[in-house]
């Protein structure tokens, strides 16, 4: 696979252009790169006891503390400038142990370089001179080191199905993240994504814990690397641990509802997995599940994390967690006491991140003895090791001299090529697409000339939303297409803005002299709660540019650019061609225009349900009664397009599943295979996929669940045999008790329309 990969990234560098890749297996991937083969460091917990021993209270207690940038600096944007006095006071005086985020901007990497030297020499001052570690939000590339690379967001990346093309993204942001001397990421977001209106579903892997899995231990991987310390990787923090991505109400940090089973059944699958990558640290859930607020759930961060998990390293809060637990949970009284149960329910780090009361007010605790030294202890040991194991002991500026060049032309490529497979075709009446050379385009809609939409937030600042700041050679789906098909041929009149009709009428006379009509709907940028909605419906305004642009006759072909699934139901069955293109980043416009062309053969499948209804928000494994039409009325069940779903220029057929034994033992090992022809006239590549369905268990089962995926490249005619085999134990569910259970009986195993029954046996 490695070879390949060579041969294709060469090929990528001489200009040539993406036409095959390397097969990618799901469960190759994982025993690949699991568990991480990292060599035992004997000396780390010497040191750590030694600097233990050595440490006063209070220098322990600012190893805890995190601030914010601009808690120890001046000016804001691109004029931030650290403040020494108040530098000083946090590293010198509380000894703070860590620094975070950026006063909104990315800032260059001379910038970064002058930063960090300053931070460390700072921390060079102090009695024990331990190094500040620098933690940094590298969500799709290096997204604050202005320059860098940038890929699709990852709930795009996981529409690619490719886990390489992810570990290579993710060694490109550690490489880019590092070289500007920011040793921890807090990335991957391994949130399983199964309520649609979430404003951050953009940043999860989608709906299903399986891909989220394989996405998490790819980007675990290729940030840490076999060693963390070296000067192209960075530390990965998993988040935001655990349940965060539920809300019912689907608003940001908003209280979500999930039975300890459908936890451990959906929500921490990825966490457990990312663990036993070798991940470093891991943040907390902001919002609360069952009441429980996530910043005081001892069962989850203790028993859970640690006990069962094994996890052993640091785990930090989110921003400004331990206070909202008073203002915003009403989980405590007062701030000393949230401080308490914080840290007593195993939060070792305190993004506080704006003031020092942490530091305070957990002195006081362990003066009076509320907080037992040696809770402390655990915690101060663990970021030191975490330390060590990034390499800031020996040198707190590693990566500034590794020579790794930010945005360099191959990274670039490597993102182009992302961007590429993360667009998922789903509609394609009378094969619109591609559209032929000649075609004069009438190009639409509120994404159609936006960076910052193919973006979305986490692009340049938080919300993504500073056109200005975007680098002016990257093309927007206009700008691209205007290249691709001659600008004389495409012609650009907006129409709408996301949620305002502008010039419809102009639209509509511009259709009627062109061809086609490329109509980009969806969303800006946003991220956090800045991006809550109350209504997952495409915005009135777009609507109606569509329509009045469907009622020209013309052929419309519909790219969607949105974080999330926003309902289409008006105009799905209406329109010709339908791109999901999420939001595939800096490259996006290009990609878009080589699959509407046709240069690139789109591979891309749904990682979420795209669901019809605002009220019917299902995922793919939902109940087998809940797809069962009922004389009175609709089924829930009934989405505008399945998860997996995706369509080709090219046709595949399966043929020849074989499952073996039929009678399975729970000794032996399912083996599965099956046959896949590329039986139209391109190259192209197929998504297998491998649903496990049981036919009756204890705790009604799910219709289907994914068990395993591979990406395979085909040419005209070409066809490939793919195995899987599955142990029995993954046949089993969390029962009622909240443990795993496997339960004899009929299974069938069902692969590209193919199906085959099995019995498990008792
Ligand atoms: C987000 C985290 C992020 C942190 C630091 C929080 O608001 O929830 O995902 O890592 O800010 O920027």
């Amino acid at each position: 696979m490695r070879a390949t990969r060579l041969m294709l990234s060469l090929s990528l560098l001489a200009g040539g252009p993406y036409l095959h890749a390397a097969d990618v297996d799901s469960h190759a991937f994982l025993q690949a790169h699991l568990p991480a083969q990292r060599a035992p460091r004997p000396d780390d917990a010497r040191r750590v006891r030694d600097l233990l021993a050595r440490m006063t209270p209070r220098e322990k207690i600012g190893q805890m503390t995190q601030l914010t940038i601009a808690a120890v600096a001046a000016g804001k944007d691109a004029e931030l400038r650290l403040d020494p006095v108040k530098l000083e006071r946090a590293l010198v005086e509380y000894g703070v142990g860590s620094l975070l985020n950026v006063s909104d901007t990315a800032m260059p990497v001379a910038w970064w370089h002058a930063t960090l030297r300053q931070v460390q020499a700072t921390a060079a001052r102090t009695r024990l001179q331990i190094p500040v570690v620098y933690g940094i939000d590298t969500i799709h590339g290096a997204n604050y080191v202005a320059g860098a690379t940038l890929f699709p967001q990852p709930l795009g990346m996981a529409a690619t199905w490719n886990p390489d093309l992810m570990l290579q993204g993710s060694r490109v942001a550690a490489a880019e993240t590092r070289a500007a001397g920011l040793p921890w990421n807090f990335s991957p977001v391994l949130d399983v994504g199964r309520q649609p209106l979430w404003p951050r579903l953009y940043e999860t892997f989608g709906e299903d814990p399986y891909l989220a899995t394989v996405m998490g231990v790819a980007t675990v991987r290729g940030y840490e690397g076999a060693d963390p310390a070296a000067a192209t990787q960075v530390g990965s923090c998993l988040k935001h641990y655990v349940g965060y991505s539920a809300p019912t109400t689907g608003h940001d940090r908003t209280p979500a509802l999930i039975p300890e089973a459908l936890l451990r059944e959906y929500y921490l699958p990825p966490f457990a997995a990312a663990v036993r990558a070798g991940a470093l640290s891991v943040m907390v859930n902001s919002g609360e599940v069952n009441g429980i607020p996530g910043h005081v759930n001892g069962f989850l961060l203790k028993d859970v994390l640690r006990g069962e998990l094994g996890f052993d390293g640091v785990v930090v809060s989110d921003w400004e967690d331990i206070k909202k637990l008073v203002g915003i949970h009403r989980a405590a009284a007062t701030e000393k006491e949230a401080t308490r149960l914080a840290v007593m329910a195993g939060i070792d780090m305190s993004m506080v991140p704006n003031d020092l009361s942490f530091a305070d007010l957990l002195n006081e605790l362990v003066q009076e003895g509320a907080v037992p030294m040696a809770r402390i202890d655990e915690a101060v040991g663990r970021i030191l090791t975490m330390k060590l194991r990034l390499g800031l002991f020996d040198d707190g500026l590693r990566g500034l001299a590794a020579g790794t060049q930010v945005g360099a032309p191959e990274a670039r490529r490597l993102a182009l090529e992302a961007a590429r497979e993360a667009l998922v075709l789903l509609e394609n009446r009378q094969a619109t697409l591609p559209l032929a050379a000649g075609t004069r385009l009438l190009v639409s809609g509120p994404t159609s000339d936006s960076l910052p939409a193919l973006n979305n937030g986490w692009t340049l600042t938080w919300q993504g939303d500073r056109p200005e700041l975007y680098p002016s050679d990257r093309l927007t789906v206009l700008g691209a297409l205007r290249k691709r098909f001659g600008a004389a041929q495409v012609t650009h009149v907006p129409g709408a803005d996301f949620e305002r009709e502008l010039d419809v009428a102009g639209a509509v006379a511009a259709a009627r002299q062109a061809d086609a009509i490329v109509l980009c709907l969806g969303e800006g940028s946003y991220a956090e709660t800045p991006g809550n909605i109350d209504d997952l419906s495409l915005p009135e305004a777009q609507l109606r540019l569509a329509e009045a642009l469907l009622a020209t006759g013309k052929p419309v072909v519909l790219v969607l650019v949105e974080g999330r699934p926003r309902l289409i139901r008006r105009l799905a069955e209406r329109v010709s061609a339908i791109v999901l293109a999420l939001n595939p980043g800096h490259e996006g416009g290009q990609a878009i225009a080589d699959v509407l062309a046709g240069d690139v053969n789109p591979s891309g499948r749904l990682p979420i349900t795209y669901p019809r209804h605002p009220n019917a928000l299902r995922t793919y494994d939902h109940k087998a009664f809940e797809e069962q039409d009922t004389s009175f009325g609709l089924k829930a069940y009934q989405p505008q397009f399945d998860f997996g779903a995706g369509l080709s220029y090219t046709t595949f057929a399966y043929d020849g599943l074989n499952v073996t034994p039929r009678r399975l033992s729970r000794a032996a090992r399912l083996e599965v295979a099956v046959s896949v022809r590329n039986t139209g006239a391109r190259a192209g590549a197929e998504v297998v996929q491998v649903y496990v369905s049981d036919h009756a268990a204890s705790v009604t089962p799910p219709v289907k669940r994914l068990r395993r995926f591979a990406k395979v490249w085909l040419a005209p005619g070409e066809s490939r045999e793919v195995r899987f085999s599955l142990a029995p134990d993954e046949l089993s569910f969390i029962g009622p008790d909240s443990r795993p259970r496997l339960e004899p009986g009929a299974f069938s195993v069902s692969v590209g329309g193919l199906k085959q029954e099995f019995e498990l046996l008792p």
